[in-house]
Parts: C-alpha cells; sequence; structure tokens
C-alpha cells in the first residue's frame, strides 16, 4: 500500500462526534457516530444494526424505501465488531432499546473484522486464558471494560486521597542492584556488564523519600520470580505504596483504611453504571483491629490452621466468612514473620501488620527500623549480610525520623471490590508463569 486516505476527515468528525449515551440524555436530531458492530438482523424490509462505543449502545435502523439502497447495502456486509462511522437522525422508538433510534443517511466501514476468534458477545463462554491469548478484542465487551473503568477510578481515588493528605507523588527505579527484603525470588537482567534485578518493591526509596519529605505515595510495579501458579498471584503487579514520617503502624492503618474507604466511595459515585453490568453489590468497609494472638484464638475455635507467624490462605477466608466487608487489621504480628526492616516491639513482637480484606491480604505493612545499629542486628538474626545493605542501612545515618508504611496489591485490591475470583481478570495483560505475551 503506498499511500492510505482517511474514509472520513477525522479533525472533523471529532468536532461533531457525538458519544451515543448522549443520544439518550440530550435531544439530538442530526448525529455523527462512530463504534464497533455488536450486533446486526436482517429482516428482509428492515435491517438493524446494533452499534456500540466506549459510552453505549444504539440501535441503527435501516427500513426499505426510507434509507437508500446504498446504505442498506452497506449494512448487509458489516461483520461484527467492524469498525464503522454512522451519519444519521435519531428518532424515538417505542420498540428500540432505550426509546431511540438512529435513521442512517451514511455509513462507513472504516475498519472491517474478520472472523472472530473468541465470543465478545454479553453471553461469552470462552474461557479466560483463550480471552486473554486475544486480551485486546476481549477489551470490546462491556463487562470487562467495566472492570478497567472502575480500576482507573481505583488509581485516581488513590492519587486524589493521597494528594488531599498532604502526599507527594514520587516515581522509583525498577532497575536494583540487590535484593530490597532477601528472601523473594527476583527476576535478573542483564545491565551493561553488571547482574542487575527487577525490583520486587520500592521498599528502601520510599523510605528514603518519607525522611526527608514526610509523606510519599506512588502506583509501583513490582516483579516476583515465584514460580507460584495460583488465582492471587501474578509475577508482575502494581502496588499503591505510602510511607509517612513521624508515624508508628497505628497512625498508618488509619490512613489505609481511610484510604480503601475512599476509594470505595469514589467507585460507588462514578461506577454506578459498571457495578450494575458487573452485578457487583459494594459496600463502604468497616474497619477491625485485632492482635495476632487474637486471631490465633480466633481460629482454634473455628479449628482453622494458623501458623505460628504467619495467618495463612485458611485463616485469611475465615476472617472475611466472619467479618465481611470489614478491613480488619491484624498487628502485633510475631517478629519472625515479618521482613527484617520491621520494627521490633518486645515480647518477640513487631510492629508490622496484615491488612485482610473479603478473605485475602490485601496489603502488608508497618513501622520500620530507623536505627542502623537495630537494623544491623535484625538482619543477622534474619541470616542476611548487613555488608549487602550497606547503602540502605547508611541512609538512616544523617537524621532519619521514625516512619511507617504500606503496600496495596493494586490488583487485589481490584479483585475483591468486583469479587472476581481470579487475579487474571483484573489485569489487562498478566504476566504469570506461563503467560508472556500479549
Ligand atoms: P502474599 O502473602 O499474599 O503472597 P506478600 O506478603 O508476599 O503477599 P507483600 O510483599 O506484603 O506481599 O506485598 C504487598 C501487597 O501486594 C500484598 O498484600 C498483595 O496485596 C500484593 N501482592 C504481593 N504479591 C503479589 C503477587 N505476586 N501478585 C499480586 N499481588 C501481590
Ligand atoms: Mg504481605
Amino acid at each position: 500500500m503506498e499511500e492510505y486516505e482517511n474514509i472520513i476527515d477525522l479533525k472533523e468528525f471529532n468536532n461533531k462526534r457525538v458519544l451515543i449515551k448522549e443520544i439518550f440524555e440530550e435531544p439530538l436530531v442530526d448525529v455523527e457516530l462512530a463504534g464497533w458492530l455488536y450486533d446486526s438482523r436482517d429482516l428482509g424490509k428492515i435491517k438493524f444494526l446494533i452499534l456500540k462505543d466506549i459510552s453505549g449502545q444504539v440501535q441503527v435502523t435501516g427500513v426499505k424505501g426510507k434509507v437508500s439502497d446504498d446504505v442498506l447495502k452497506i449494512m448487509d456486509k458489516i461483520s461484527r465488531e467492524s469498525v464503522i462511522y454512522v451519519k444519521g437522525k435519531v428518532i424515538n422508538s417505542k420498540q428500540a432499546p432505550g426509546g431511540k433510534e438512529v435513521i442512517p443517511e451514511q455509513i462507513e466501514i472504516l475498519a472491517n473484522a474478520e472472523e472472530l476468534p473468541i465470543d465478545v458477545t454479553d453471553f461469552s463462554k470462552t474461557e479466560l486464558p483463550k480471552r486473554l491469548d486475544y486480551r485486546f478484542l476481549d477489551l470490546h465487551r462491556k463487562k470487562i471494560q467495566a472492570i478497567f473503568k472502575i480500576q482507573s477510578t481505583i488509581m485516581q481515588a488513590y492519587r486524589e486521597f493521597m494528594i488531599k493528605e498532604g502526599a507527594i507523588e514520587a516515581v522509583f527505579p525498577s532497575i536494583i542492584s540487590s535484593s530490597s527484603e532477601g528472601g523473594t525470588d527476583l527476576f535478573e537482567v542483564k545491565y551493561f556488564n553488571k547482574k542487575a534485578f527487577l525490583s520486587q518493591s520500592c521498599q528502601l526509596y520510599k523510605q528514603m523519600v518519607a525522611c526527608s519529605m514526610e509523606k510519599v505515595f506512588t502506583i509501583f510495579t513490582v516483579w516476583r520470580a515465584e514460580k507460584h501458579n495460583t488465582v492471587r498471584h501474578l509475577n508482575e503487579a502494581r502496588q499503591l505504596d505510602y510511607e509517612q514520617a513521624f508515624a508508628d503502624e497505628f497512625v498508618v492503618m488509619d490512613v489505609l483504611s481511610r484510604a480503601v474507604q475512599y476509594i470505595v466511595k469514589k467507585v460507588l459515585e462514578l461506577n454506578k453504571k459498571e457495578l450494575e453490568i458487573l452485578e457487583v453489590k459494594l459496600k463502604v468497609p468497616d474497619v477491625k483491629y485485632l492482635t495476632f494472638a487474637e486471631v490465633k484464638k480466633i481460629m482454634e475455635k473455628e479449628g482453622v490452621h494458623c501458623e505460628e507467624d504467619d495467618l495463612g490462605t485458611d485463616a485469611e477466608k475465615k476472617l472475611g466468612e466472619l467479618f465481611p466487608d470489614t478491613i480488619v487489621f491484624v498487628h502485633d504480628w510475631p517478629l519472625s514473620g515479618k521482613p527484617f526492616y520491621i520494627m521490633p516491639k518486645g515480647n518477640g513482637l513487631s510492629r508490622g501488620f496484615d491488612a485482610i480484606y473479603q478473605g485475602m491480604e490485601i496489603s502488608s505493612g508497618g513501622q520500620r527500623i530507623h536505627i542502623p545499629e537495630l537494623l544491623e542486628e535484625r538482619l543477622k538474626a534474619n541470616n542476611l549480610d548487613p555488608k549487602n545493605f550497606k547503602s540502605y542501612i547508611d541512609s538512616f545515618r544523617y537524621g532519619a525520623p521514625p516512619h511507617a508504611g504500606w503496600g496495596i496489591g493494586l490488583e487485589r485490591l481490584t479483585m475483591l471490590i468486583l469479587g472476581i475470583k481470579n487475579i487474571r481478570e483484573v489485569i489487562m495483560f498478566p504476566r504469570d508463569r506461563d503467560r508472556l505475551t500479549p
């Protein structure tokens, strides 16, 4: 193809374009629309198209004799999901969905869709792996669009909330020279002639910024080379991170609960239609505080397994059943069950916590160690070599206030807010053990 001429003048179209939902909200007559063909029906003398765009869908009706033969001819040959331009008149119609329909004066096919490899109707039964193979096409579905419109609100609301809290948004490096936490498996990358890793958390960086700028937040991508293959783990995930100076774990648990409540309120306010499409009944969560020891006692009574220094999936699930629509903070966590940088509290306990929501961990956090000598001691106790953490430890030698923070998994939060069972549904392009494309 030597040259390509746009079928319609896109600049002119953008000046005149009407979104489909506006047809139902305002008394419009002459409209120019563009979108995808959801469905079509041919009853001989009368032909119907269902046109959809990002805002909704509308019926386009062509009656023989009332609409030009050219337009009727085009109506015959549009395949599902093809992209079309429609110029026409809006009329009221009792039979049409929503009470209005468009009588077309001009229809252009802007892009033809070949035979579809997956079902993208509202009743699609295509299985998730196949849908993910064709995720770009899966994103044509309004259910899938609803999920990601809501996730967009979650991120936006998080930003809004944090700015109101007086936090600054920061961005951090994703390539690091060594493990920030020890433990978790890291993805190795070649960095010129050095060995480097993809970041598994922005822990150290957000601490450094909190120790100078007091309140800091970010939406950070983390990579974990864990070989698990579960419905709640990804190998690349996003975290809503927060860190605050002059704070202990209780200060930041309060911030976390208000952040999640704010996010849920915003989703309720801005995504009524999407929640309806997904049939989700959402409630602003309550907040409950329990010590690890209290949770252990509850689990003993319930006959549910709980480890010595970790909850485990069964106990998390049980907490979700006992306290639905509630953010359950489990604090006074055994020191041995938390990373080396979590502040000890005496009696084998720590200032670390987990937040459980709808039966799953959404966040871990706590007060951090800001005292170099204590940090060295805790590294050794965790069989880690302080020499490998020299620059991290040194960053606390020149005036580092006590500080605390947390990270909420964005995809975890999305799946739990929406009651979705598999985390892969709530990330556009998942990276799991087997998937690297699209
Ligand atoms: P889990 O115990 O559920 O595996 P974790 O304790 O290893 O999680 P953290 O390091 O505490 O995870 O990360 C903070 C939050 O980020 C978690 O509470 C969770 O919401 C989310 N998260 C962590 N790992 C993953 C992952 N592999 N995939 C998706 N989300 C994750
Ligand atoms: Mg955790």
